[in-house]
């Protein structure tokens, strides 16, 4: 499961386009991560260019 540093988040949604399983949605605080569609694969980690993501 990511988890996401809101403090470094500028809310530019690059990891949501990313995701190859569609398990990013947008919410107001940033990035909101689907746990059951989530397969751990990174791509938004290496994504994020502030990195704010850590899978
Ligand atoms: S790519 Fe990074 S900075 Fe952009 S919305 Fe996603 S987590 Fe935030
Ligand atoms: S780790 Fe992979 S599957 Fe999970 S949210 Fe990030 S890009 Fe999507």
């Amino acid at each position: 499961m990511p988890v996401l540093d809101s403090k470094l988040c500028m809310k530019c949604f690059a990891c949501l386009s990313a995701c190859p399983n569609s398990a990013i949605s947008e919410s107001q605080n940033g990035p909101k991560f689907d746990n059951k569609k989530c397969k751990k694969c990174g791509t938004c980690a290496q994504m994020c260019p502030a990195g704010a993501i850590t899978v």
